[in-house]
């Protein structure tokens, strides 16, 4: 029943999840390994991924294939992060032209589902306030979300205003948080942005008081299960928290984070989340919270109706 469970998959990143037959015949040679050596390692692997990059038109493609996936994976809303900056800017000309494309071919991919814009915490440092500027104009035209991703040692303070010109615009703000850093990291995160979820935080689960304040204030943890495993962010698949923080109430979604870098995708991910344990009464609260902590429009809501 796992896979038909109707569930949002809301923390998934273009460049690092490419449908694999697309990534050969686009050219991509590298091989990823199951677990990566460092962060280092890892940022390089997804770097390189934009390399298969030749024309705008491939951009579009890779949109279409996400959605289209995930939406085969039992999602009935999908948020796929994009970063506009570096490498998409000299394919496609500008950032506005890289949203035209991925907000056009979101809309074509057949499902539903929305652009979360996302920050660099160090490339995006020296200007830390335009791809909230670029997300909010791109309000109701698509995108639903700010993220915030890159090193979480690099700090989150000049990002403060951004989330604020996010929240105006109606946007979720959703910072990676409590995945390379711990609770004192996490706590500085929900002070400055004032975040909507946050992807990954399993690292709360290092403080029983934060657990309990997330779980009161309802702010969900967009989880990647295979991504702590490849990362050693947990030392393996046995000691993953999600269970501990399912049970601590704290709406927790599952997510692929990246399909092509971890080689999962989102049902494997509800899968992974039964072999830690959860019973099918907390895989369906798993996958209530990942539609109720999404952008998804009231059309979509539906499904959690009894
Ligand atoms: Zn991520």
């Amino acid at each position: 029943m796992t896979p038909l469970l109707p569930k949002a998959h809301l923390h998934l990143h273009l460049m690092g999840s490419i449908r694999p037959s697309t990534y050969a015949e686009l050219g991509g040679e590298a091989a990823f390994p199951e677990r990566y050596g460092s962060w280092e390692e890892f940022v390089a692997a997804y770097r390189a991924t934009k390399d298969v990059l030749r024309r705008p038109d491939d951009l579009h493609r890779l949109v279409v294939e996400l959605v289209a996936d995930s939406a085969a994976d039992g999602a009935v809303w999908t948020e796929v992060s994009i970063s506009p900056s570096g490498r998409h800017r000299a394919l496609t000309g500008s950032d506005e032209a890289t949203m035209e494309i991925v907000c056009d071919a979101v809309t074509a991919a057949g499902a539903p589902g929305g652009v979360v814009v996302g920050i660099d915490r160090e490339r995006d440092a020296a200007d830390p306030d335009r791809m909230a500027l670029l997300a909010a104009a791109w309000a109701g035209r698509g995108v639903v979300g700010l993220g915030i991703a890159g090193d979480e040692t690099a700090p989150i303070a000049p990002f403060g205003r951004a989330a604020e010109v996010a929240h105006d615009a109606g946007l979720l703000v959703v910072p990676h948080s409590g995945e390379l850093c711990g609770p004192e990291s996490i706590r500085e995160d929900l002070r400055v942005v004032r975040p909507d979820r946050l992807m990954h935080g399993v690292r709360a689960v290092e403080d029983p008081e934060l657990v309990r304040e997330l779980a009161d204030r309802g702010i969900t943890l967009d989880v990647g299960i295979s991504s702590n495993v490849a990362l050693g962010v947990v030392p393996d698949l046995a000691s993953h928290p999600l269970p501990d923080l399912v049970r601590a109430g704290v709406p927790c979604s599952v997510n692929a984070d990246d399909t092509l870098l971890f080689g999962t995708g989102l049902a494997h991910e509800y899968e992974l989340a039964r072999r830690l344990g959860l019973t099918d009464a907390e895989l369906a609260a798993v996958a209530r919270a990942s539609v109720v902590g999404s952008a998804a429009p009231a059309s979509v809501r539906e499904v959690l109706r009894p």
